[in-house]
C-alpha cells in the first residue's frame, strides 16, 4: 500500500504499475478531484495506528511505502506504529529538504507556532504557502494581509479577515511566481520547508526579488527506513533487507 498525496507518490504508482505488483494508494481525501492513477485507490482516514493495523490485516497488505508529505507527521507516525504491532515493513519515500543558497534571505522557524509568534509584528502583505488545513494558526495574527494559494476553491472562508485567494494548481515556475509576488506586493513569504521541485519557484523569485522567507523547518518523523527515489523503494519491494537505513 502506498500512502500517498504527494508528487513522488504519483510517480511510485507508475512504476508499481509497470511492475504488475498488487498494490493500493491511499489518498486522505482532501483534493477533490484527484488526477486518475495506474493502481486502486482508496480514499479517508483509517481510524488512527489501531484502525490502519486493522486495515493492514484485513486486507493482506505485505509492504507500506509511506509516501505521504513530509509535513503530515501524524499519518507517518501511525504508518510507523501500525507496521511494529503488524510486522509488516515500512519504507518511507520522501523529498530532501531545502537548503538556503547565496542571495537567500531566510528566517527559520522550527514549528508552525513559532511561525505565528515571529508574526508579530507591523502589519505586512505575506504569501502564507503553507496549506490550508494550516491557515487557522494565523487567525492569531489578524492585522497582515495574507495571499493564499489554493489547488481547490475553500469549502469555508480561511478565518483570515484580510486575505486575498488564488486558485492554481501548479506547476509553478520563476517567472509565474515572481509575478505573483510583484502584483501582490508581498513582503515576506511563509513556506514550509517541504523540498522538491513543485513548490521550490516562490524560493526562487523571492531570492531574485531580494524577499525574506520564514521557513518552518520539517516535523520530527518516527525511527523507519527512508529513501528519496522511486528507483530505492522499486529495489526495496523486489529485495527487502537491501535498503539504505537512517
Ligand atoms: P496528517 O496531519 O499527517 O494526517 C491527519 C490524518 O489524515 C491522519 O491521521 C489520517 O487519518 C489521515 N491521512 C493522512 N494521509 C492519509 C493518506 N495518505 N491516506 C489515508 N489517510 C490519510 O496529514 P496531512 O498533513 O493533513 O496530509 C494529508 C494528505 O495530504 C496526505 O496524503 C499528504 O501526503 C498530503 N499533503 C500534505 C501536505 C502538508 O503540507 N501537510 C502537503 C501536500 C500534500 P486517520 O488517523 O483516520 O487514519
Amino acid at each position: 500500500m502506498i500512502l500517498g498525496g504527494t508528487t513522488e507518490a504519483r510517480a511510485l504508482a507508475q512504476s508499481v504499475a509497470e511492475a504488475d505488483f498488487a498494490a493500493i494508494y491511499s489518498y486522505a481525501g482532501r483534493t477533490v478531484s484527484p488526477e486518475p492513477l495506474p493502481v486502486p485507490t482508496r480514499i479517508g482516514g483509517f481510524g488512527g495506528a489501531e484502525g490502519l493495523a486493522r486495515y493492514i490485516r484485513d486486507s493482506g497488505i505485505t509492504h507500506i511505502i509511506d509516501a505521504t508529505h513530509p509535513f503530515a507527521r501524524i499519518m507517518s507516525r501511525n504508518a510507523a506504529l501500525a507496521c511494529v504491532e503488524t510486522g509488516v515493513p515500512l519504507i518511507a519515500l520522501t523529498r530532501p529538504a531545502w537548503t538556503p543558497v547565496n542571495g537567500d534571505i531566510w528566517v527559520h522557524a522550527p514549528d508552525m507556532e513559532s511561525a505565528v509568534d515571529a508574526l508579530d509584528t507591523e502589519p505586512q502583505r505575506i504569501f502564507l504557502a503553507i496549506g490550508r488545513n494550516v491557515f487557522g494558526h494565523f487567525a492569531a495574527r489578524p492585522k497582515h494581509n495574507y495571499l493564499l494559494r489554493l489547488v481547490d476553491p475553500p469549502r469555508t472562508l480561511p478565518p483570515l479577515p484580510d486575505h486575498h485567494i488564488v486558485l492554481d494548481k501548479g506547476p509553478f515556475d520563476l517567472e509565474s511566481d515572481t509575478a505573483l509576488l510583484q502584483n501582490h506586493r508581498i513582503g515576506l513569504i511563509v513556506s514550509k520547508n517541504s523540498g522538491g521541485e513543485g513548490a521550490r519557484a516562490k524560493l526562487d523569485a523571492a531570492r531574485a526579488l531580494g524577499l525574506p522567507v520564514l521557513m518552518i523547518d520539517r516535523p520530527e518523523m518516527p525511527e523507519r527506513v527512508e529513501v528519496t527515489s522511486v528507483r530505492e523503494v522499486m529495489a526495496w519491494l523486489t529485495h527487502p533487507g537491501t535498503e539504505r537505513g537512517v
